[in-house]
Parts: structure tokens; C-alpha cells; sequence
């Protein structure tokens, strides 16, 4: 250790390895870096996870009861007492002075972490049980051999990192102390005087001083807004940057509209298109028209009718002379697609074809000759036609559906010669903090009301043991010519104290329950063959009930199947079990949904979905609640969308900070592009360090 160690604190730099601070060395450099921290600036960002504010500690002799205070002692014992309502954990401590008893309600994580024979510092609000001495819930802080002195009010108040693998966070503080000296000389404001006093926001350099190590609380909580201000500041911008970027450095096919076409292509619709549908073509069309590619995203709960606006999109552009890619994530999609789109093109001159896995050999190449020669307008597939040999003579838009799958979005890639327009469907409705976070960039059309005409859905939480009575009721709905999907988590399993959770036992039953009508299986381990034959079937009707995994989540389109049934429903997350009903309710016929989960189920969580789900139709609804219950970390990763991670600012619950960070970027982005003004120089070199050359921004001096 020492070799690197730099010779004065002035020294020390934000780009420079932790490993030049005192007290770290190659092993400690390593825990470090296995904590996401490489540098001086990325300890800096390294935020406590919780802050302390203990007073001066007193003898255990002079507490008052009422007050709140702090002591130190000796952990004498330790007792967890379960059979208590709440459950009880408790230490007896003492000092030179005397004992006193600590409870902590529910406190059986303790036992871990609390022993007899620490020394620990303990804070709260003294009072009596029982005549005796006693704290409840205090906080507390188990005092390391090093400090058994006496306890230094620097290493108990201010943060508590979070501590890995032999790093302590009582280390940690030791160790950016130093940096928390300098940081006049390593933080560069970002904003003027007169920006901060209107945002109420502090200085930069204090914001990070105070974070790690708050005089008080109110000035922790002005740190905390001034750095969430900040990270949420740079996503923006970079986001903004990208958009900026887009427009500047690639062309597009500016597509051509008129009366004419317009008229031609909505001859095709067997219906007049709803107001929201004509909306978003409005701003679909508006986008093609310019030389700039299109970046739109079209969400709208499944079956609002957003295949249509993609095909009329498609129809403008063939009407301009340009191809189409039509992708989907799974090849049972891209059929669904494909099918529709023959449905709609029945005896048009509109060349399309579907590239499939099953499409191989000489039918394959000749297929990709003629679509490399142009004849071919439309082409329809999974998105492996984006990375396939598949050339182009003139591709003139993208659409791709990404249905639920909204994380992994993909999009054409920018190029100089002429990019695509691109168009990306998703049934999901996003939240609008992702809106504004992860699909940022992107503009967005919205199909709030669905066609009228649809038939009611009623959904229903149903116990294992009334699946007799739901049986009945399907069976005389199959009787009346109706069809059932039944869906389960798993292709194969095993059984469960009575509870089939996989598709092929659930097959088995179902098909002696239901004797009498064809029942079949569908799950992704099947051959594409057998998997397209069995959904031809279910598609005319000849089989009453399919028994399927989620494979069938996502496009699939037929108006006669009014029930479905979700096996093993908790195991399910809440927008998987939207999208799974999306699949009924599409004709005018009322539809059932029945969710088979215990109702005597532990899982808070799993109950909520499955209550949530009865209560409310509404996607929006829907993705917003799933949200809050899964946390914005758990439903998208900010590095998939090559934005940095977010580590204090939290798109929920910072969403007027969020608001107020994308405005200032996206108006400093029109006023200075390039951030080249020297004033946003800290800016830009924040920039740079979280998002690397991906914006380009480095190019320019
Ligand atoms: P999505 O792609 O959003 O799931 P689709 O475009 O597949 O929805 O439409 C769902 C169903 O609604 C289809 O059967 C389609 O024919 C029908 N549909 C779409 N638009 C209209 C409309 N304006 N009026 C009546 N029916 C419509
Ligand atoms: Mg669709």
C-alpha cells in the first residue's frame, strides 16, 4: 500500500484512481472497483445509503426519560424473543455508569448483526418499562476495535456507506475525507447564481460536501435535490443531445402525401379509423414528410388499432417508391402481422413477403434477390431481419412492434447515405417518467380509446378450489362456440401440492375435462411447423381450447376467443397478465378472465397485482401501478438505453425535479448545441465522463 499515494491533498483529481488515496491499496482498489468506483469522481458519487445525526453521548446514569440521547456501552447480552406479538429483539448495555434495556419491534434481523461483547453507540428516546431504564427502536452503530477510545463525532454522524466485502463504511469515510478537503478545487459549478436562486438549489461543490457529511438534516436534504437536479440534469441532456444529433447528422426519404393517397390508402379499412388513430397518423405523416428520420413510438393498450397506423405508414411509404421492414419479436408475431396485412392487401399490387425461419435454401435467396432488386415493397419478419444478410434497394421505414417487450427496443441504426424512418409500436403503456427517461428521445404517439364496438371483459380472481364451478361455466361457453385460451407459466414441472403450473399436465387435464372439444398445446419448444398448424387451427375455430405458455402473450388476434384462463396467476407480474388478457376482449362479445391463484397467499405483492388486475382495465392504470410496486430500477435498466445509471435520483418519486431537469436541458441544447459556450464547459466535461463519446461531443474541441 503507499506506492501511488500522492504527496498532497491538492494533488488529488477527479480522474484519478482511487487507488492515489491514502489507505487504499491494490486490494482495496479492487473491492472498489467491484462497487462500480474507479476514480476519485466516482467515490465521489459514491452517496451513503443512510445518514446519522446522534447527539453527544451521554452516561447511561444521566437519561432522562422523555428525551432523545445517545450512549455508549457494552453489548451484555442479547435475546430474540419470537413468541411476542411483535416479535421483540433485545440487548442489554452497559457503561461505567450503569445498564439499559434496548428493544427493537420485529427486530430479528438483528440477530446477525448484534452480539454480545460489542461496543456499540445507541440513540433514541429514552424511557421506562416496568421501572427500568429502557430505548425503543433506537438507531444504532456498532464501534470498531480502532475507535474504542472514544467515539470521534466524524466517524458516528454523517453517512453510512454501503460496505462490501471487507471495506467497512467506517473505511470509506477515512478514506474520502481527504477528497471532501478539496472539493472548491474538483467540483466546477454547473449553473449561474442566478439559475440556482430561482431553482433553489446550492452550489455543486456544497451539495457534494453536505451529502457526505451534513451538518444537519435540512442541509443533507439540499444536497440530495441539488445532486438528484444534476444526474437528472445530464440524462436530459443526453437524451436531448441524441435527438439533436439525429436530425443533424442523418437524412431521410422526405415521403411525399396528398389527397390521393391519402384516400387510396384508407380504401383499404373495412372501417372508418377512430379520431385517435387519425391523430397519430397526422403525426406519423408529418414526420415522414421531412428529411429528418422519424423516431416515433406508437403505444396503445393491445387491440387499440395500432397495426392499422403502422400500415398506413407502410402504404406512404410504398406509395413513395421506398421498402418497408415490418418486425416483430417472435415469428407467431410477425405471422399475426403478415396476416393481417394480407387481409387488409387482398388484391392490391402491393408486393410483400414474409421471411420466416422456415424459409430456406433457394426459395430463401431467391426472396432476398428480389428484395435486394426492390421488387419486393413490404417485408415482414422477427428483428433478426435488422442483422441477417438482408439487403435493401431503397428501405424507406422501419416499424418495429415490440409489443410488451419495450426493454430491449431496438432502432435502425443512424446512418449518413439515408436512414429509415423509423416507427416502434409497444402495447405497453409506458409511464410517463419512462416516457421521459428511457424513451426520452423518442416522440410519442398515443391511441387512448380503443375502436368501439368491443365487448365488456370481466376478470375474476378464482381460488384453486372453485375450478370446478370456472370449468363448468367454460364448458358451456365452448358449447355455445365460443373459444378459451388457457395459459400457463411453465412448459413443464413439476406438480405442486395439487397446483399445475405447467402447460403439458394442464394439457393432459384439461383435455379429459374438456372431452369433448379439441383441445391442443402451444408452447416455444415446439417446431414452427407444428406451431403455425396448431394456430391455423385455433384461428378457424376447429380447436376449442388452447393450452399454451406465454407464446401467445403477445399480437395474437382472434375476436372468437372470449375466455381466458391464467394458471399459477401470482407467478405472473402485472403487466405480463395485461398483456395476456389483452388477447380476449377483442370481438363484440363480452370475455372472461379467470386468475387461478391461492387467495390465502402470503406474497403482498402478488395479491396486489391480482387485485389490481379485477379492479381496472386501464393500461395506463396498469403500468403505473406496476411501476410503484416493482420500483423503476426492476422494470428498466437506464444502461440498456445507454443512459447512465441513476444513483440518487429516482424517476418516481423525483418527478417534478425530472420535469424541471428535462426543460433546462432541452432549452440548453437549443441554445448551444454543442455546449461549445465556455460557461458550459463543466457541463459538458460532466457529460463526457458519464455518457463517453456516444454523444459525440468529444469530437468537437
Ligand atoms: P393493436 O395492433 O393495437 O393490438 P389492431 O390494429 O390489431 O390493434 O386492431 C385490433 C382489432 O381492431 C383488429 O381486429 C382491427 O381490425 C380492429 N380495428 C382497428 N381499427 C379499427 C377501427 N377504426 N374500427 C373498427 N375496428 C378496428
Ligand atoms: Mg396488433
Amino acid at each position: 500500500m503507499g506506492e501511488l499515494a500522492i504527496k498532497s491533498n491538492s494533488d488529488i483529481k477527479l480522474s484519478m484512481p482511487v487507488q492515489f488515496l491514502k489507505g487504499v491499496g491494490p486490494a482495496r482498489a479492487e473491492i472498489f472497483a467491484k462497487l462500480g468506483v474507479v476514480t476519485v469522481g466516482d467515490l465521489l458519487e459514491y452517496f451513503p445509503r443512510d445518514w446519522v445525526f446522534a447527539p453527544e453521548p451521554k452516561k447511561i446514569s444521566q437519561l432522562e426519560t422523555g428525551e432523545t440521547a445517545a450512549i455508549v456501552g457494552l453489548v451484555e447480552s442479547t435475546d430474540f424473543q419470537n413468541y411476542r406479538r411483535p416479535a421483540i429483539f433485545e440487548a442489554m448495555v452497559s457503561d461505567d455508569t450503569g445498564i439499559c434495556r434496548i428493544i427493537w419491534f420485529n427486530g430479528g434481523y438483528l440477530r446477525d448483526q448484534l452480539r454480545p461483547g460489542q461496543m456499540i453507540m445507541v440513540w433514541g428516546k429514552a424511557g421506562e418499562y416496568k421501572h427500568q431504564l429502557q430505548l425503543t427502536n433506537p438507531k444504532f452503530r456498532i464501534i470498531e476495535a480502532a475507535t474504542k477510545k472514544g467515539p470521534d463525532p466524524f466517524f458516528f454522524n454523517g453517512g453510512v456507506y454501503p460496505a462490501s466485502g471487507g471495506l467497512s463504511s467506517m473505511q470509506i469515510k477515512k478514506i474520502i475525507r481527504p477528497v471532501l478537503d478539496n472539493l472548491g478545487g474538483l467540483v466546477g459549478e454547473f449553473y449561474d447564481d442566478e439559475f440556482l436562486k430561482k431553482a433553489e438549489l446550492i452550489k455543486r461543490k456544497d451539495a457534494f460536501g453536505w451529502i457526505h457529511l451534513p451538518p444537519d438534516e435540512g442541509k443533507l436534504a439540499k444536497a440530495k435535490r441539488r445532486l438528484k437536479f444534476d444526474e437528472l440534469f445530464l440524462m436530459q441532456l443526453g437524451l436531448a443531445l441524441r435527438r439533436h444529433r439525429n436530425s443533424q447528422f442523418a437524412s431521410a426519404v422526405a415521403m411525399k402525401s396528398s389527397d390521393e393517397i391519402d384516400r387510396r390508402i384508407r380504401k383499404r379499412f373495412p372501417f372508418l379509423l377512430t379520431e385517435d388513430q387519425d391523430k397519430t397518423i397526422a403525426e406519423i405523416v408529418a414526420d415522414m414528410q421531412r428529411p429528418i428520420p422519424m423516431n416515433r413510438l406508437l403505444q396503445g393498450d393491445v387491440g387499440s388499432g395500432k397495426t392499422v397506423v403502422a400500415l398506413y405508414a407502410t402504404l406512404l411509404a410504398v406509395a413513395n417508391k421506398t421498402q418497408v421492414a415490418i418486425m416483430a419479436p417472435t415469428e407467431i408475431l410477425a405471422n399475426q402481422h403478415f396476416i393481417s396485412i394480407e387481409r387488409y392487401l387482398r388484391n392490391s399490387d402491393v408486393k410483400r413477403v414474409m421471411i420466416a425461419g422456415g424459409l430456406m435454401g433457394k426459395k430463401r435467396d431467391e426472396v432476398l434477390k428480389e428484395v435486394k432488386a426492390g421488387d419486393i415493397d413490404i417485408v415482414v419478419g422477427t428483428v433478426a431481419l435488422l442483422e441477417k444478410d438482408i439487403e435493401f434497394k431503397k428501405l424507406g421505414l422501419v416499424v418495429i412492434d415490440e409489443q410488451h417487450k419495450f426493454g430491449v427496443h431496438q432502432r435502425a441504426e443512424l446512418r449518413k447515405d439515408g436512414t429509415p424512418h423509423c416507427l416502434v409500436m409497444t402495447a405497453t403503456p409506458i409511464p410517463r417518467t419512462l416516457a421521459m427517461t428511457v424513451f426520452g428521445d423518442l416522440d410519442v404517439s398515443i391511441i387512448k380509446h380503443s375502436p368501439p364496438g368491443r365487448g365488456a371483459v370481466v376478470t375474476r380472481w378464482v381460488a384453486p378450489e372453485d375450478r370446478p364451478k370456472a370449468y363448468e361455466f367454460i364448458r358451456e361457453r365452448l358449447r355455445a362456440g365460443k373459444q378459451a385460451y388457457f395459459v400457463y407459466p411453465r412448459i413443464t414441472g413439476i406438480e405442486e401440492e395439487g397446483d399445475i403450473k405447467a402447460a403439458t399436465d394442464g394439457w393432459r387435464e384439461l383435455s379429459k375435462v374438456f372431452g369433448e372439444f379439441k383441445v391442443e398445446l402451444l408452447h416455444g419448444r415446439m417446431s414452427s411447423a407444428k406451431k403455425e398448424q396448431v394456430m391455423t387451427e385455433f384461428r378457424r375455430g376447429k380447436i376449442k381450447a388452447l393450452v399454451a405458455t406465454v407464446v401467445i402473450e403477445v399480437g395474437v388476434d382472434i375476436p372468437n376467443a372470449t375466455i381466458m384462463v391464467i394458471e399459477g396467476a401470482d407467478d405472473f407480474g402485472l403487466a405480463q397478465l395485461h398483456q395476456l388478457r389483452g388477447r380476449i376482449g377483442r370481438g363484440t362479445d363480452k370475455s372472461f378472465c379467470f386468475l387461478f391463484a391461492d387467495k390465502e397467499t402470503e406474497n403482498e405483492v402478488a395479491k396486489s397485482r391480482l387485485e389490481m388486475m379485477e379492479r381496472s382495465n386501464d393500461g395506463f392504470e396498469i403500468a403505473e401501478h406496476d411501476l410503484k410496486l416493482r420500483g423503476p430500477g426492476e422494470l428498466f435498466s437506464t444502461r440498456q438505453h445507454g443512459l447512465p445509471d441513476l444513483k440518487i435520483a429516482n424517476i418516481i418519486d423525483d418527478y417534478d425535479l425530472l420535469v424541471m431537469a428535462r426543460r433546462c436541458a432541452f432549452e440548453l441544447v437549443s441554445a448551444d448545441p454543442m455546449l461549445t459556450v465556455p460557461t458550459h464547459r463543466n457541463i459538458r466535461q460532466s457529460l463526457i465522463t458519464k455518457f463517453g463519446d456516444s454523444l459525440g461531443l468529444a469530437d468537437v474541441a
